[in-house]
């Protein structure tokens, strides 16, 4: 017999959320009555989205099918993905400022942040805001980077946080140097949109401490606010200091589909001068062998006119139910953040235990939330409310909570 690799067994606990899951099943299977319409579970807990892809970009995906099926537009393995795909993202993202060559095609960021992390290895401190996207941590845990748990973090995991005093954004000051610092916005959990002067400023503290950033942009096509940045190389002097991963699971329903991409730019170099653009090549191709060409042609279809109208009209829905949920939320005297730039809405429930109030939520309101605790230390005492569902049930959702 093997042995265990020891950081599996470094990983605190469950990833978050098939724990949320286990409870609700151990609810459901203790409460006969939530198989009946009026008793269900109404779920405003996971970031999955449920509405259907609109039928522009559905049409690319089933071009991207029928293409497959005949000898004239057959493709095979696409390695770094189609290029018509990476220069049309540099287009429509990025104003055509990166080559081909800097946009890789994935299926989906998160599997790329994982890739991503192969690059900087085990000794390389980590960073998070705190809370945060659970696999930034998780993922940094996996590959050695962190040798254990010591009661309020991993050790090798800096946690910044967020909170409402400092607006959710960390004090730079406390960046360590040499590390990969891992930064979301919109935020997830806390729906929270750093400035342009924020950015400007994590910019500035990464080049100061020789950090690299991974800025993780999956909800930019949320943004509303023209004055906020949607991507990280908005700001000077991203391009020697910043990867982004960026994804169409959210503002085209691709959760299922995966695909997504990653931007690394030439200019960013390790500290002995090493190109990282070159070994993340090398990686890619190493583990990976590009993302469906199906989803690519999916992917073509959301980047042109009709596409990015049916993006906005997705988009405009979930924030839609975000507002609804907000104004409920508020409407009960709870204060809540985000919600406007983003599809979360971030509650406080002061002195209390996250995942209690989760549970009366459940209880009292038959609702399914995240608790906060679940996203970091500095989570404790919120819940995060998600607008990924149908207006139907978030409406619903919103009467029920009324009893709170
Ligand atoms: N990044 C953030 C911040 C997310 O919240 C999510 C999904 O919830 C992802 C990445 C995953 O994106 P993908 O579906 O492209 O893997």
């Amino acid at each position: 017999m093997i042995s265990r690799n020891p950081c599996i067994a470094n990983i605190k606990a469950g990833y978050l959320f098939p724990e949320i899951a286990r409870r609700r099943r151990e609810f459901a299977a203790a409460h006969p009555d939530t198989a009946s319409p009026e008793g269900r579970i109404i779920s405003l807990g996971i970031g999955n989205t449920t509405e259907p892809i609109l039928p522009h970009i559905n049409a690319g995906l089933v071009g991207g099918a029928e293409a497959l099926g005949s000898v004239e537009t057959y493709s095979g393995y696409q390695d770094d993905g189609l290029l018509e795909l990476r220069e049309k993202i540099s287009a429509v993202f990025y104003r055509g400022r990166f080559g081909a060559d800097e946009v890789f095609i994935s299926d989906g960021a998160k599997c790329d942040i994982g890739r991503l992390q192969l690059l900087f290895g085990a000794s390389t401190p980590a960073a998070v805001q705190d809370p945060s996207y659970p696999v930034y941590v998780d993922g940094s845990v996996l590959i050695g980077a962190a040798g254990g748990w010591e009661g309020l973090g991993y050790r090798g995991v800096t946690y910044l946080p967020c909170t409402a005093e400092n607006g959710y954004f960390p004090d730079l000051t406390k960046l360590p140097a040499g590390c990969v610092l891992y930064f979301c916005s919109p935020n997830n959990p806390t729906g929270a949109v750093a400035s342009r002067e924020q950015l400007a400023a994590l910019v500035r503290a990464a080049v100061e401490k020789g950090a690299i950033i991974i800025f993780d942009a999956a909800y930019s096509e949320y943004i509303r606010d023209p004055a906020l940045p949607r991507s990280i190389y908005e700001i000077e002097g991203a391009c020697a200091c910043a990867i982004e991963v960026n994804s169409f699971s959210k503002p085209a329903g691709f959760t299922g589909v995966r695909l997504g991409w990653s931007v690394v730019p030439k200019e960013l170099k390790y500290s002995g001068g090493e190109s990282v653009n070159a070994d993340w090549i090398r990686v890619c191709g190493t583990i990976f062998n590009g993302a469906s060409n199906i989803a690519q042609a999916g992917g073509l279809a959301a980047l042109d006119d009709e596409g990015l109208g049916e993006i906005r009209k997705l988009t405009d829905f979930y924030l839609g139910n975000a507002k609804l949920i907000r104004t409920a939320l508020r409407n009960l005297g709870i204060t809540c953040v985000g919600g406007d730039n983003s599809p979360y809405i971030w509650a406080k429930f002061p002195g209390r235990d996250s995942w209690e109030v989760f549970s009366e939520i459940l209880e009292k309101c038959r609702v399914l939330t995240t608790p906060g605790s679940g996203f970091g230390p500095a989570g404790q005492g919120f819940i995060r409310f998600s607008a990924f569902g149908h207006r139907a049930d978030v409406e619903e959702a919103c009467r029920r909570l009324a009893v709170l």
